[in-house]
């Protein structure tokens, strides 16, 4: 850390998870820090869903992972140790860790929510956020985490009020969700159904309901005062994550888990390891090469694998991770670089970067989350690593 005041106000835009983060940690330093939110409120694209925040990358559990770099874990959290997975044929099978695979959290403005919790650290710090603010320049010292640019997957479905017991379920079958999977959540009377999807965004209309017509058969399925809801993950392994002077943190950079797109870990962990850079001087690009790349790197790879199986190959695929003793060690483990994935990397890359391009969307005529987002007018011209 440099010795010398800096009294400079150093700007972020985006008070997502990513841009609190790095608030957080800017302010724990001393630093001066405003936020800049487009939105009159923290998590407004996601209002009260429920995501996981993945608890296998690393051995630390992942809420000590948080509390170690000093931000708060002041949000309600519900352990997934039990998943109920089915694959095309609908065989049904149950995964069960010791230790949570991952921790359900709820996203938006609302009380107990991930977003909330760290607005609150963050203000109790003297960050200032200012709200309804959306920032179109940045000047002088500064963050960019304004969240995705591009869409290579969509995930679309609902948010619900239920009386189904607590649970989480998963579907592995491309007529529900092409390449993807759906899923249901639920959690203390509320509950999230998505198809998550990597391909087939034009026909998002029809494998929601099909989604929907699969849970209600598998599992009872019952939504109350159903809001419908959907976003668009980017992932991308950029040549630099910085915008002349300016880390881009989190989803703004494209960094997510490819495989799943689990993004909120990456952007926590993108937004502090940008704010030490600032405090530190060293290379942002440098930090998240080393904290983040291996692992993004391996998880392209794994996404390439996935999408070769097909609804054949998911049955195998769900048999064969269940007959491991430890799920989560053996999760972390295909999270690792290894030589065969490192063999591999350009392979996936190049055949991920080929369906970047969703071929079964025209963009012609069409509502789908991908043309209806921030996608189509931004496109994604950045460099990305051969
Ligand atoms: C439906 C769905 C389900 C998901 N499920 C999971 C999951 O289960 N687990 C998981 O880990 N991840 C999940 N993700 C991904 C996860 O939500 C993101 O990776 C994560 O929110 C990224 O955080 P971020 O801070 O980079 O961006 P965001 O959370 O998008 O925050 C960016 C913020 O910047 C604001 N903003 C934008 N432009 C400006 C501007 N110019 N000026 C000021 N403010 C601006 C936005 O309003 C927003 O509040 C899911 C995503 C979707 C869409």
């Amino acid at each position: 850390m440099t010795d010398a005041v800096n009294d400079e106000v150093i700007e972020i835009a985006g008070a997502g998870p990513a841009g609190l983060a790095a608030a957080i940690t800017l302010a724990r330093a001393g630093r001066e820090v405003v936020v800049h939110e487009a939105y009159k409120e923290v998590g407004h694209r996601f209002g009260g869903d429920f995501q996981g925040l993945e608890n296998w990358t690393s051995e630390a559990n992942v809420l000590d992972f948080l509390a170690n770099l000093g931000l708060t874990t002041d949000f309600n959290a519900g352990p997934g140790c039990v998943v109920t997975a089915f694959d095309a044929a609908r065989r049904a099978y149950r995964v069960h860790s010791d230790e949570p695979l991952f921790y359900l959290v709820e996203r938006g403005p609302g009380p107990g929510t991930l977003d909330s919790a760290l607005l609150a650290q963050a203000q109790a710090l003297g960050v200032e956020v200012r709200f309804e603010s959306r920032l179109r320049q940045m000047k002088g010292e500064g963050i960019l985490a304004a969240g995705p640019r591009a869409a290579d997957a969509i995930a679309v479905g609902y948010h619900f009020e239920t009386t189904m017991a607590d649970g989480f379920w998963v579907i592995c079958d491309d007529d529900l969700a092409p390449k993807g999977y759906a899923y249901l959540l639920i959690m203390n009377g509320k509950g999230t159904l998505k198809s998550c999807m990597f391909s087939g965004f034009k026909q998002e209309k029809l494998y929601v309901q099909r989604t929907l017509a699969a849970f209600e058969q598998l599992v009872g399925l019952e939504m109350n005062n159903p809001q419908p809801h959907g976003g668009s993950g980017n992932f991308r392994i950029p040549a630099s994550a910085c915008s002349g002077p300016h880390p881009r943190v989190g989803e703004q950079a494209g960094f997510q888990d490819t495989l799943w797109g689990f993004g909120m870990r990456l952007a926590i962990h993108s937004g502090v390891l940008a704010a030490q850079s600032l405090l530190t001087d060293e290379s942002y690009d440098a930090l998240w090469q080393r904290e983040l790349r291996p692992q993004m790197k391996t998880s392209v790879v794994n996404r390439a694998l996935f999408e070769l199986l097909g609804n054949r190959g998911y049955g195998w695929f769900l048999k064969r991770q269940l007959a491991k003793p430890d799920l989560r060690a053996s999760l972390r483990r295909q999270y690792q670089p290894s030589f065969i994935k490192r063999l591999l990397g350009p392979w996936a890359e190049r055949r991920y970067e080929s369906r970047r391009q969703d071929v079964t969307c025209d963009h012609i005529d069409c509502h789908c989350i991908w043309c209806r987002g921030a996608c189509c007018a931004h496109p994604d011209q950045e460099g990305r690593e051969g």
